[in-house]
This record gives C-alpha cells, sequence and structure tokens, in this order.
C-alpha cells in the first residue's frame, strides 16, 4: 500500500479509470463537465455551433455499436443543420432581391 503495508490477497481486481481525450473540444470552448467530458444535447451537439461528438470523447460507456450509432446520429444532425444553413441562404437572397422567387 502507499504506506509500505501489506495486505496479503489471492486476487486483485483493478477497474479502470476512464480519462476523456477532449482537449481539441476544449481548445474550440466546447463545453465540459467537472470530470472533463464534453457535455453533448440531442444527437451529440456540443456547445460549439457545428460541432458534433460521438462515441467514446463524449460517452465513456460506448461500446463500438453505440459509438457508432451515435456517429449515425450526429451524421443525420449535422446534414439537417447544413440543409437548414442552404435554406436560409436562399430565403435571404430572395429577399435581397439577389435571386426570383418561382413563386
Ligand atoms: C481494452 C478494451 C476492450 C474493448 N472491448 C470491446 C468489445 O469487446 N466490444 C466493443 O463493442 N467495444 C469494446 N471496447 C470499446 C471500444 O473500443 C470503443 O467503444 C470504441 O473504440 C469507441 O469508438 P470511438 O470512435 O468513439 O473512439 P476510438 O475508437 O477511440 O477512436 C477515436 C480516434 O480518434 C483519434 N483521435 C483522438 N484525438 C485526436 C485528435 N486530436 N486528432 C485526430 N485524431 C484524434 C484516436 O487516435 C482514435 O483513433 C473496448 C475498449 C477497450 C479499451
Amino acid at each position: 500500500m502507499a504506506d509500505g503495508s501489506l495486505i496479503p490477497r489471492q486476487v486483485v481486481f483493478v477497474p479502470p479509470h476512464l480519462v476523456p481525450h477532449s482537449e481539441l473540444l476544449a481548445s474550440l470552448g466546447a463545453q465540459l463537465d467537472q470530470d472533463g467530458w464534453v457535455t453533448t444535447a440531442m444527437a451529440g451537439a456540443t456547445t460549439v455551433p457545428g460541432v458534433w461528438v460521438a462515441g467514446n470523447v463524449a460517452n465513456p460507456r460506448a461500446q463500438v455499436i453505440t459509438a457508432a450509432g451515435e456517429g449515425s446520429a450526429a451524421a443525420i444532425a449535422i446534414n439537417a443543420d447544413l440543409v437548414d444553413e442552404d435554406v436560409r441562404a436562399a430565403v435571404d437572397q430572395v429577399g435581397e432581391g439577389l435571386v426570383t422567387n418561382p413563386a
């Protein structure tokens, strides 16, 4: 033990200590919880607009199938966000008279 004492045992179980690799996300300004895991909303959206996460970077309990599922959900959300952006830009162009409104 740390104090030098010995405790006789036949078997020892050592639990893993999970450490988030969230340096990149932290450098982008993503909010982390008290243990350093990035906090997420629906489909892995972080607090940084345009940045989603999936898998172990945010969810230490994720196995391969869970991480892949989260990646799929994030991809769908990212696609929807990009479509929203395109629609907003198109509507703005119509409003500014840059393109003709077919209606
Ligand atoms: C010992 C062990 C046994 C496991 N056994 C199983 C099992 O039997 N079945 C199962 O389903 N799951 C198992 N898992 C869990 C499984 O490995 C994870 O659930 C899965 O790998 C999560 O995928 P991920 O894409 O989230 O993360 P990862 O597979 O860790 O992928 C993240 C990738 O990002 C890269 N990366 C990190 N930071 C950066 C950066 N700044 N720039 C560029 N790249 C970066 C890393 O190098 C890595 O390649 C096991 C895990 C461990 C540790």
